[in-house]
């Protein structure tokens, strides 16, 4: 909580709701919706969530308006409501919560003050995709996406180049766009550099929404994949991930280091 002061008037909820599904969303985030009073999200998130939102007064946003979605809730929490602005995943990952604070660090604002602010952390992409196909995050990853909006390429392809030569697990959020196609083909060719083309890929599309996609591929062949799009993560097995009965797996140690072997009862 940023805010100890107890005044219960005028809160922020910054809610990570998950990749989608209601069974992946907190406890705490579903709480924290349902006593809002204003819900601030951007369209498509309002959709998924238009079953808890009944009798509550919803601000609806585009895709690029986050600065604007972010002084609303400010706008409407300084008028004594509680509200709720919801953020695919993790608030905190390519989500609201940095804007929100940015916002109202610029405006003065200093924890203790009104509004309140209560950040609620959810499933990021890269978690909710890695359970789907197996645990090929399970030691050290690196999460990048491939936009070039906010920051500049240059910095996102030495950030590839640093993950694929510290032989990191490499998730890549925002893999393409209808204007953005050349990054990813960049970025795979940087990787190649340093691991193998037989490398293992899984690419995931809307992971617990409807329209789910999964596929396992390798590094060589991921920008052909049809499983591509605004909604897709991908995640980039490191030199020890590999694929067995369709499961990805990073394998927590070396094979000396401990036995995994025993008998299966048939
Ligand atoms: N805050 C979000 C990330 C927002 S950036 C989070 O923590 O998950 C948007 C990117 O997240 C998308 O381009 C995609 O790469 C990824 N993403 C979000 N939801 C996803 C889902 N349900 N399935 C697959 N990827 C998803």
């Amino acid at each position: 909580m940023l805010n100890n002061s107890g005044n219960s008037k005028g809160v922020i909820f910054i809610v990570g709701f998950g990749p989608g599904d209601i069974k992946n969303m907190t406890l705490w985030a579903r709480e924290c919706i349902e006593k809002s009073e204003v819900i601030v999200g951007y369209e498509t998130y309002v959709e998924l969530l238009r079953p808890y939102l009944n009798g509550k007064e919803i601000i609806e946003t585009g895709m690029t308006e986050e600065v604007d979605r972010a002084k609303l809730a400010i706008e409407k929490a300084c008028e004594g409501k509680i509200v709720s602005i919801i953020s695919s995943g993790d608030a905190g990952v390519y989500g609201m919560a940095p804007i929100v604070l940015e916002v109202l660090l610029e405006s003065g604002w200093k924890p203790g003050e009104a509004p309140d602010v209560q950040i609620i952390p959810g499933v990021t992409a890269a978690t909710a995709c890695a359970s789907i196909i197996g645990a090929p995050l399970s030691l050290d990853f690196a999460v990048i996406s491939m936009s070039d909006l906010l920051v500049p390429w240059e910095i996102i392809e030495k950030r590839v180049r640093a993950a694929a030569s510290g032989d990191f697990v490499i998730v890549i959020y925002n893999p393409l766009s209808k204007k953005r196609t050349w990054q990813l083909q960049k970025a795979r060719d940087i990787i190649m550099e340093y691991r193998s083309p037989d490398t293992p890929v899984a690419i995931v599309k809307s992971a617990y929404r409807d329209g789910q996609k999964v596929e396992i591929t390798s590094l060589k062949n991921i920008t052909d994949s049809q499983a591509l799009g605004m909604l897709t993560t991908i995640i980039v097995g490191n030199s020890t991930t590999f694929v067995k009965n369709g499961i990805m797996l990073t394998p927590r140690g070396y094979s000396s280091k401990y036995s995994v072997k025993i008998n299966l009862k048939t």
